[in-house]
């Protein structure tokens, strides 16, 4: 049985060679949070594109306003402001912050450390050349590159781009991801359920996952554990880029996903993880569609798909796979696993001081989603580790939505 991390390994590899060529489109700043960028953007002019003050004060050439010295103050300039008259010998100009800073003038000296009597501004620290300037050009020269093809557009990513004036960006569409649900047991949310019927909350979940991975959701509702139903409802997934079906693949009698598949000509990549929960977890390929089959229990599903599906997803995107968001914190209470598969338990971080502290939550295992929404991150405990101690330095994987 494969670990999870060369389960994962498999993921890159094979969606690696499986990727279909992207497409691509324009996409309005304002709409391209999360999307990857399938284009260069470069710099229409130097950036600062004038010598900027960081400073309220005045700016003077240096080599006047030593200790002791006096300047005439001769004008003031703003942000917003185009002060075309270059600095006197013998003057100060008064500036303010993010204002142009006038030729002539090679410092800005903070308001705090002058003294102005009528027109005249008294200088008494010494003044160093380039002093709260940022130059002209130093952050980055015209038409240079500043985003590159492949890159995440985060909230810093899309203001450069507007800064430079690339208001429309070349965007990769999103891989379109299908979710099939499967289980008699299984019933829609609005619907009432009859005592041993269960919601389908699965389909919400693997959404809001499949979103937050950068993916375009298509949600194809539930499958009864029936080889005619999953094969036609799995055939429509088959449109997408990615189908992910949860349940239906364990060893139970009913647990048919996996027949079904290797009846539409699926190939296999691995069909057992060593995890809980997780592990009967099953990825492949069928008619060039990459297939998840993800355990049905909801903690399971979301468990692995946070381990494997995130990676296809960042592939197919058009960007380079994210490493899982797993920090090291100090376990807070003992914990007694069973050794052999590695753990991944709900618990809570807390960064009180400099040691994030960690605690697992109590729970009553993968079906426990009460517990989840209670928790921050997962727990893992090592294959090869039953008992862990206070103190210790455990990993944990981050739950990226809430924290
Ligand atoms: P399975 O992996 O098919 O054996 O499903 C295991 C358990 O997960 C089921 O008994 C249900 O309790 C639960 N389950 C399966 N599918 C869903 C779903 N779509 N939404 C919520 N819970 C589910
Ligand atoms: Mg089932």
């Amino acid at each position: 049985m494969l670990t999870y991390e060369q389960a994962r390994r498999t993921v890159i590899e094979q969606t690696t060679k499986n990727a279909r060529p992207r497409t691509a489109a324009t996409m309005s700043v304002w709409d391209a949070l999360g999307f990857v960028l399938a284009q260069d953007v470069t710099t229409d002019r130097p950036y600062p594109p004038f010598d900027r003050s960081t400073r309220d004060g005045f700016a003077v050439n240096a080599a006047e306003a030593a200790p002791g010295a006096k300047l005439r103050c001769a004008g003031e300039v703003k942000a917003g402001d185009d002060f075309a008259t270059p600095l006197k010998p013998g003057t100060c100009v008064q500036i303010m912050t993010g204002a142009a800073v006038p030729a002539g003038a090679n410092a800005v000296v903070m308001l705090e450390h002058t003294r102005r009597e009528g027109e005249v501004v008294h200088f008494d620290r010494a003044v160093s050349a380039g002093q709260n300037i940022v130059p002209r050009g130093s952050e980055a020269g015209p038409d240079q590159k500043v985003l590159s093809t492949g890159q995440r557009l985060g909230f810093a990513e899309l203001a450069l781009a507007a800064q430079v004036g690339a208001a429309q960006l070349l965007c990769a569409n999103k891989p379109r991801v299908a979710i099939l649900s499967t289980g008699d047991e299984v019933i829609s949310i609005d619907e009432a359920p009859r005592a041993f019927q269960i919601r389908n909350s699965n389909s919400v979940s693997l959404a809001a996952q499949v979103r937050l991975a950068g993916g375009e959701p298509v949600a194809l509702g539930n499958a009864a554990d029936r080889v005619d139903d999953l094969r036609s409802k799995i055939e429509r997934g088959l449109k997408e880029d990615v189908l992910v079906l949860s349940g239906g693949v364990s060893m139970g009698k009913y647990d048919l996903v996996e027949t079904v598949l290797k009846d539409l000509g699926a190939e296999f990549y691995f069909d057992a993880v060593a995890i809980r929960p997780g592990k009967p977890a099953v990825f492949g390929k069928c008619s060039d569609t990459l297939v998840f089959g993800l355990p049905g229990n909801p903690v399971s599903t979301m468990v692995t798909f946070e381990l494997f599906v995130t990676a296809a997803l960042d592939l197919l995107s058009g960007a380079p796979v994210r490493d899982l968001p797993l920090v090291e914190a100090r376990l807070a209470e003992e914990l007694h696993e069973k050794p052999g598969l590695a753990h991944f338990l709900p618990a809570r971080v807390e960064w009180r001081g400099s040691t994030p502290q960690v605690k697992a939550l109590r729970w009553q295992g993968s079906g426990d989603i009460i517990a989840l929404a209670h928790a921050n991150c997962f727990l893992v405990v090592a294959a090869d580790r039953g008992q862990v101690n206070v103190g210790e330095s455990v990993p944990i994987l981050l739950r990226k939505d809430v924290i």
